[in-house]
C-alpha cells in the first residue's frame, strides 16, 4: 500500500505539466521584479513587457535599469518604471512596494529575484558577510512580502520566490549563499500553510534553478562547474509561467533539478559524492 501511495505522492509533488498558460494572463497585470538590471530578472522584465504587463523594476544600478525600462516600453509594456537602491536595507525593500502602491494602487505579482554578491570558495569564517547576505537575499524578501501582502490579498495575487538548487542541496564553496536560499524555503513554505489555514488566496511559487547562463553566474562558476548552463531567456519565461499558474514549485532545468532533489532524500551520501565530482578538482 505504501509504495503506490509514495509514487502517487511524488507524482503530485513534482507535477509541473503544461497547465493552461497563456501570455494573456499577464496582460495589464501589475508586477514588481527585483534584480531586474541584469541576468534572469532582466529577461523576466522583457517577457512581461512583451505580454503587456505593467512593470516596476528594481536593482542598484540606475543606468542599467533605465536601459531595461526603455527596452520594456519598446516591447509593449503597459507601463515601465524603476526604483534604484540596495536591498541590504529593509527600508528600501518597503520603499519599492510603496512605489507600486502610489503608482498603481495595487499589485498582482511580486517576483523576488535579486541576490547580493557572494564568493565561490571555501568559507573563510566571515560572519559579517553571512549576515549581510542574509539581509540582502532573505530579509528583504520577507520585508517586501509583508509590505505587499495587503495589496496581494486584495488582488488574490502571487508571490514568486527565485531560489536555487543550492537551497535544496548544499554544495561546497557556497555556504553563505546556500544558507540564504535554504532560509527562503523554510519561511515561504511555512507562510504557504498559514495562507491556506486563513483562506488567503495568494499563491507562493518557489523556483528551484540549476546553472543558468547569466553573465555573473558564468563568470563566477564556469571554471569550476562541469556541464553547460541553461538559457536565461527560457528560464525567465518558465518562472513567469509557473507564477501565473500558481504552481507550488518550479524545477528548471527539470532534467537536472528534479532527480537531484529526489536523490537528496533517498541517497544523500551518493548525491554528495556526485556533487563533489561535478566540480573540477582544486578549482575553487
Ligand atoms: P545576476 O547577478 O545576473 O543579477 C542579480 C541582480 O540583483 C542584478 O539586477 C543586480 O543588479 C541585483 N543586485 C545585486 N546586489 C543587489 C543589492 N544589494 N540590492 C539590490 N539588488 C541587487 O543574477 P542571476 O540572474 O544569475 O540570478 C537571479 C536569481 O536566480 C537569483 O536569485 C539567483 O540566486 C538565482 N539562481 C541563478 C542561477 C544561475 O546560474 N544564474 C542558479 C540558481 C539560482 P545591481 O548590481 O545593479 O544591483
Amino acid at each position: 500500500v505504501l509504495i503506490p501511495l509514495l509514487g502517487l505522492g511524488l507524482a503530485v509533488y513534482f507535477y509541473s505539466g503544461p497547465g493552461n498558460f497563456s501570455e494573456e494572463m499577464l496582460r495589464g497585470k501589475r508586477v514588481i521584479v527585483t534584480g531586474a538590471s541584469s541576468g534572469i530578472g532582466e529577461q523576466m522584465a522583457y517577457h512581461l513587457a512583451r505580454m503587456g504587463a505593467h512593470v516596476l523594476l528594481t536593482a542598484r544600478t540606475e543606468a542599467k535599469l533605465q536601459k531595461v525600462v526603455d527596452k520594456c516600453l519598446d516591447l509593449g509594456a503597459a507601463s515601465a518604471r524603476y526604483v534604484s537602491g540596495s536591498m541590504e536595507s529593509t527600508a528600501f525593500a518597503e520603499e519599492v512596494v510603496k512605489e507600486a502602491e502610489i503608482t498603481w494602487g495595487g499589485l498582482d505579482m511580486l517576483i523576488l529575484n535579486h541576490i547580493g554578491h557572494s564568493f565561490f570558495d571555501f568559507f573563510n569564517g566571515d560572519v559579517d558577510h553571512v549576515r549581510k547576505l542574509m539581509e540582502t537575499n532573505f530579509l528583504s524578501y520577507v520585508a517586501m512580502t509583508v509590505s505587499a501582502l495587503p495589496m496581494l490579498k486584495e488582488s488574490e495575487g502571487s508571490i514568486v520566490v527565485v531560489s536555487s538548487i543550492s537551497g535544496k542541496v548544499a554544495s561546497p564553496f557556497t555556504a553563505p549563499y546556500s544558507a540564504t536560499k535554504f532560509a527562503l524555503e523554510g519561511f515561504f513554505s511555512s507562510l504557504r500553510h498559514e495562507f491556506i489555514i486563513e483562506n488567503v488566496n495568494v499563491s507562493i511559487t518557489l523556483c528551484i534553478l540549476g546553472y543558468i547562463n547569466t553573465e555573473n553566474a558564468v563568470r563566477t562558476v564556469s571554471h569550476v562547474i562541469k556541464g553547460a548552463p541553461a538559457p536565461k531567456e527560457e528560464c525567465a519565461l518558465e518562472i513567469i509561467r509557473s507564477g501565473a499558474l500558481r504552481q507550488r514549485e518550479l524545477h528548471y532545468p527539470a532534467s537536472i533539478v528534479t532527480p537531484t532533489v529526489l536523490l537528496r532524500d533517498f541517497a544523500p551520501d551518493f548525491l554528495d559524492g556526485l556533487v563533489r565530482s561535478n566540480l573540477r578538482h582544486g578549482a575553487a
